[in-house]
């Protein structure tokens, strides 16, 4: 009975795998053509220089509405652009659209000095895979003005050097995304040097619970950041006591659900006059 027990769970377990993975069938296939059907868009998260409470730069994260589904998360689909190639595509289109948007309020609101960091994945800088810096610099904005997020998986990228040696030289910045989150964060300071850290918000969210370290881990990773004359940027900032935590630490800048969302573009160009007028 135990044996036929088990195969039963075998059985189901299989259905629920094979339900899944056709599921990843679909939207893969449907993924390569979510661009075309205009399905994918941009919203834009404020990143605020904590003493002041200004907005200082926006992050660029990409979103999908698929007709059926409704809008798929980007931790699932940018993975499966990643499996197929598609990333090069939509990756390039987001920096490209972030970057005119970014000359859009460069000319309304120039006393801002506004940045754009945008998201990108190894693949789009492995050689022969499309030309970052032409879409940055056809979009007509200055490259130094442009921050591009990097995580540690691009340790297995393959030949990334002669990109990322050219976007260096223009004046394109570097960060290093979710830091902290991997057993070989320093070590990859080490390889591929970057100019910030953006601190993973599980360490945030941890500042200030007493039984977890996470107070202690942000203090470190922006001694880490100050000592390497790299900028420190906190991730997902929920409640005023993590606010006045960070700000007490020294942590420059930062993001998260207390200061604003991901917005669209007429809200993100709402806010900015808002600041305006403010100001
Ligand atoms: P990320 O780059 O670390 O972006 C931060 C994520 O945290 C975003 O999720 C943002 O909406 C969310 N977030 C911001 N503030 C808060 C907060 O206070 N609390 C919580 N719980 N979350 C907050 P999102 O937009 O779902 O993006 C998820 C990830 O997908 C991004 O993480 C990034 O790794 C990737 N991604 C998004 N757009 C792109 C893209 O255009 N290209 C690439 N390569 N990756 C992208
Ligand atoms: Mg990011
Ligand atoms: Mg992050
Ligand atoms: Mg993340």
């Amino acid at each position: 009975a135990a044996k036929a027990r088990g195969t039963g769970r075998l059985e189901v377990f299989d259905d629920e795998a094979s339900h899944r993975s056709i599921d990843r069938l679909d939207l893969r296939s449907d993924l390569s053509e979510a661009l075309e059907h205009g399905q994918l868009s941009v919203v834009y998260q404020p990143m605020v220089e904590l003493k002041t409470n200004t907005i200082r730069s926006f992050e660029a994260l990409a979103r999908w509405r698929h007709p059926e589904r409704g809008n798929v998360p980007p931790d699932e689909f940018i993975p499966l652009a990643e499996e197929t190639g598609a990333i090069v595509a939509i990756g390039a289109w987001v920096l490209d659209q972030a970057c005119r948007q970014l000359a859009t309020w460069q000319r309304e609101f120039p006393e801002a000095h506004l940045t754009m960091s945008v998201n990108i994945s190894a693949v789009q800088l492995e050689r022969g895979h499309g030309d970052l810096l032409d879409v940055i610099r056809s979009a007509g904005v200055d490259p130094a003005d442009i921050w591009l997020e990097v995580t540690e998986h691009m340790d297995t990228a393959e030949d990334i050097s002669t990109q990322v040696s050219a976007l260096r030289d223009a004046g394109v910045h570097f960060a290093l995304d979710d830091f902290g989150m991997s057993y070989s964060s320093l070590a990859y300071l080490q390889r591929f040097p970057v100019e910030g850290l953006k601190i993973d918000r599980a360490f945030v969210a941890a500042m200030n619970d007493d039984a977890d370290n996470g107070r202690g881990i942000v203090r470190a990773i922006t001694a880490v950041a100050d000592s390497l004359s790299m900028k420190a940027f906190a991730e997902g900032i929920e409640t005023q006591a993590q606010l006045d935590g960070l700000l007490d630490l020294g942590c420059g800048y930062g993001q998260g659900h207390l200061l604003s969302p991901p917005l669209t573009v007429e809200r993100s160009t709402a806010a900015l006059r808002a600041q305006r007028d403010r100001g």
